[in-house]
Formats: structure tokens, sequence, C-alpha cells
């Protein structure tokens, strides 16, 4: 049985590059402590140099070939590995998680799960990296497709799911061939260096994988500017992203943004209210409101409007809020000071905008003095166009819009720069179905909670939500290599007609 490695249990956070864990020599650290308690002190990690992340390519480019040229159901048996030593420290993992961004254990564990279902699912597509067989017009000539890598890809990834979201993108950019350089989060660097501790493991060659811990501004910047990096696949704020598919558009290369969420659910009259009310709650306050396709806003019909509020404000109240670490709890805390100030900055703001039914301020006493807790928070009569129904808190609040009937429930979840996920509640099939057409966005969930998605499934938004190719399930693999297009021609003869 794979058992944890020294470097998984070190005080401090090294790079991986070239195959080896080496320390960052910037001299420049930002210290990482539990968000639920800020006692205990997970250890220093390196803001590292341009130089570092001039390095890590330099490495991937060398080993590009070898990868390349290595078949690629030989590359997906490493996935194999790699899940398999995930699934038997999976425990391990999870508590480190919880204790870096404080999602509850069991929300460790559900996006660990998540992760093993990834690489074993892009393992076995490593065996159907298909192209086509096209016939042609003319007689003995036929085309075909190829999918070749790209080359050195770089990925920049974000704090909240950092075991789940590197994943999605490490494994198909190997699967296909290509050399990886990945800048994590600031935020999660012991997390990360668990996932390539595990991926260093299952026998990765040096080179193949790569990881810089930095800051964006810097390491992640130096990667987006880095003239030999072919593609960039970034998930996180729609700020951050916007800049980088400037930059990238630049030097022409292939670029994924995966960024933020402003979800709605709509519930209608004929809906079964008992499971909206607490699917909503789930979606609005599972992972402490810090996913990117988090339920933010409800949109409810004037009808059945103050009994649905009355419902989802006693599930709200009863939610448990705490360390995530400890048995029942149902909400941790906000990653770090900057993200518990921004929900805070949010709360008055809503208290101005709408009704605040519950919640609306920070926890205090006892353990929660030492944590980024908030009270889950509801507010109500908030208009469409207000700002806490515009823009993304990334925190446990939550907020009802009144509308008119299910033309305007329409409008209005569509009426935004956004367009992650969305959900219906309704027993309506037309109106479900209309619904579906209509809204603008990625990501529909009918009668369950705009949170979610599996490993073979594609995900991704629209608008200032995402751009480029889906992430996971088949569209991973697009984004991931280039078609080549093959004519053939074996009649051994000079064409006398041409083709167009
Ligand atoms: P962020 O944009 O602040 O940072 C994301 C990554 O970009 C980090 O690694 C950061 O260091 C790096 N970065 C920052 N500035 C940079 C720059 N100038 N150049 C290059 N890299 C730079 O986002 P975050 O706070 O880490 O994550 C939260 C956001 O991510 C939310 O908006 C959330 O909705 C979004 N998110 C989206 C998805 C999705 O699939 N759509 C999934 C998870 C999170």
């Amino acid at each position: 049985m794979a058992t944890v490695t020294q470097v998984s249990k070190a005080a401090t956070c090294p790079n991986y590059v070239n195959g080896q864990w080496v320390e960052s020599r910037s001299g420049r650290t930002l210290e990482r402590r539990n968000p639920a308690n800020r006692d205990d002190l997970l250890g220093p990690a390196p803001l590292s140099s341009r130089e570092e992340i001039r390095e890590a390519v330099e490495a991937a480019r060398r080993a590009f070939p070898a990868w390349r040229d290595t078949p690629a159901p030989v590359r997906g048996k490493q996935l194999l590995r790699a899940a398999q030593i995930m699934a038997e420290e999976k425990d391990e993992l999870a508590r480190l998680l919880t204790r870096e961004e404080g999602k509850t254990v069991g929300e460790s564990l559900g996006e660990i799960l998540r992760t093993i279902n990834i690489l074993e699912y892009t393992a076995g597509e490593a065996r159907r990296l298909t192209g086509e067989t096209l016939p042609s017009e003319l007689p003995k000539n036929f085309a075909y497709t190829i999918r070749q890598p790209l080359g050195v890809v770089g990925l920049i990834t974000p704090w909240n799911f950092p075991i789940a979201v590197p994943v999605w993108k490490i494994a198909p950019a190997l699967v296909c061939g290509n050399t990886v350089v990945w800048k994590p989060s600031e935020l999660t660097p012991f997390t990360s260096r668990y996932v390539v501790d595990i991926l260093a493991r299952a026998g990765l060659p040096a080179g193949v994988l790569n990881m810089v811990n930095g800051a964006g501004e810097e390491a992640g910047d130096e990667l987006v500017e880095h003239p030999a990096v072919r593609a960039l696949s970034f998930t996180g704020s729609c700020e951050v992203g916007s800049l980088i598919y400037a930059k990238a558009a630049r030097q022409m290369k292939k670029v994924q943004c995966e960024m933020g969420g402003k979800n709605p659910v709509v519930v209608l009259e004929d809906a079964d209210l008992e499971l909206a009310a607490t699917s909503t709650v789930m979606g609005a306050f599972g992972s402490t409101g810090q996913r990117c396709t988090a339920t933010s806003r409800i949109i409810v019909t004037e009808a059945i409007a103050d009994k649905f509020v009355q419902m989802l404000l006693e599930r709200t109240r009863q939610l448990k809020v705490g360390n995530g670490a400890e048995p029942g709890t149902q909400v941790g805390p906000s990653v770090d000071e900057a993200q518990f100030n921004k929900v805070q900055e949010y709360l008055e703001i809503g208290k101005r905008e709408g009704k605040l039914l519950c919640g609306g301020e920070r926890l205090r006493g006892g353990a929660y003095d030492k944590g980024y807790f908030t009270a889950p928070t509801l507010f109500d009569h908030v208009r469409p166009d207000a700002r806490i129904a515009q823009e993304e808190i990334f925190g446990p609040v939550l907020s009802v819009i009144r509308v008119k009937d299910f033309d305007e429930a329409v409008r209005v979840a569509s009426n935004i720069r956004y367009g992650l996920a969305a959900s219906i509640f309704s027993t309506d099939a037309n109106r479900i179905f209309q619904f579906t057409d209509r809204v603008e966005c990625g990501i529909v969930h009918i009668n369950s909670p705009t949170v979610g998605g599996e490993a073979h499934v594609p995900f991704g938004g629209t608008k200032a939500s995402g751009l480029g190719e889906r992430e996971t399930g088949s569209t991973a693999i697009d984004f991931y290599t280039e078609l080549k297009i093959v004519y053939v021609d074996y009649t051994g003869r000079k064409r006398e007609t041409n083709i167009y």
C-alpha cells in the first residue's frame, strides 16, 4: 500500500520542478493558517519568482517530446495509479483540505471522491483519443483526423476546489500528451503539494508535471506571458480571467477561462416546495457559499413567495456553523480574512438593499472568535438589479427576488453578466423545458440544486462565467488537443479532377 511521503508531512511547501521537490529561492513567503482557528498554523508557502516559473516551463519543454511519444494508454495508466493512491489516502487528504480551506470533512471527502472519478474517467479516455475517418468525393481517396498535444500548458487555479479543479485540468492535459506547469492558489499550497505528491508517486516522468507556488501577479503572470506556454487553462474570478484572456490573445495562445457565478433558482407555484426549500438551502450554504455554482438568488413567484420564504427561513436558522473538522458542522468559515471582510461588506450593502430575515453578522464568542464565521444570511424583497443580486459574494448569503410570473422569472434569471448554473423547481414539463431553452447559462438543473457535476459530463459557463471549451468530460479532450487533418490518395496516379 502506498504511504504518505515525507514531503506531504513536512512543514514547508516546496515547488515541484523537473521531478524534484525544490525550496523556492525567492525568500518571500505567505503564512497559511486554518480559517476555522487562526492559532493553527499550517506553515509558510513560498511566493516564487518569475525565474522559478521560467525554470519550470523549461523543464516541461524538455520533457515534452518523450511524453508526447509515450503511447496514450500508458499515459492513462499513471492516472489510474494516482486514483488508487488518492483513494487509499482520502481521509488524510480530506483532513488537510478542511484544515486549509475550511469546508466540512464530508464536503472534502465529496471533492476527493469526485477527483478520483475524474482520474479514472480520464485514464479511460486515453484509449479513446479518437479521430474521424471521412470518405472522399474521389475514388481511392479518404481523409482522417488525429488529435495531437499542444505542448507546454499553463494551469492557474483557485482555492475553493483545490483538488478537483486542478486535477480536472492536469488529468486531460497529461493524457493528451501535453506537459504541465501548474500555479495553484496562494491560499491552498499544502493541499496542492499533496495532490502533486500523489501524482508524482504514481510514476510520472520528470518534467511532465511541474508545480510552482506564488502570487498571481508575479508567478501567475509569468506563466501567462511565457512564449513557450502554448495554452492556458484558468479557473478563478471574472476580473483575473478577463486579464489573462486579453494577455494570452496577444500571443495567440489557446485559452480556457472558467469564472464566477451568481446562480439563480426559480421556484414556480406548482413546485414541490419542501424539495425546493431543502435543495436551495443546501445549494446556497453548503461549502459556505464558496462554490462557483452556489445558489445566491431565489426567484419566486408572488403567489407562493410568503410561504416559501418562511420555509427557507426555518431551514436556514437550523444550520450548524462551526469548524468543518467537527462532526455535525454544516457550514464552515470563509477561507481567509479578505474573503470574510468582503462578505461583511456585502451584509451591510444587503441591509440597505433588502429586508434582512436572518443572519447578517459575524458569529462571535468561544471558538467563533478564532475563525472567519458568518451567520447564514437571508435577504427578502431584493430588487433584481440590486448589488447583492448582481455581484458574486462567495459567502453564506442568499437573496430572495419576488416576481409576478414565469416569464418575468426567466428574464430576471438571465438579466446578469454571469451565466454558470441555474435551477428550476416545477412539476410543469412545458415550463421546465421552456426555461431550459431560454435561460442564459451553461448548466441547468431541474428540481435539484445549482451545485454539483459529474466527472464524465462537460462543465462550464457562458457570458462572464466561461470562455472556451467546457471542462471535464469529452470537451476537456478538445481543449488539450489540436486536430490534424490528413488527406490520403492511394490511386498512385496524377489527379485528373480537383476537390474543392
Ligand atoms: P482569483 O481570480 O483571485 O485567483 C485564481 C487564480 O488566479 C489564483 O491562482 C491566483 O493566484 C491567480 N491570479 C490572480 N491574479 C493573477 C494574474 N494577474 N495573472 C495570473 N494569475 C493570477 O480567484 P479565487 O479567489 O482563487 O477563486 C474564487 C473564484 O473562482 C470565484 O469567482 C469562483 O466563482 C471562481 N471559480 C470558478 C469555477 C468554475 O469552474 N467556473 C470553479 C471554482 C471557482
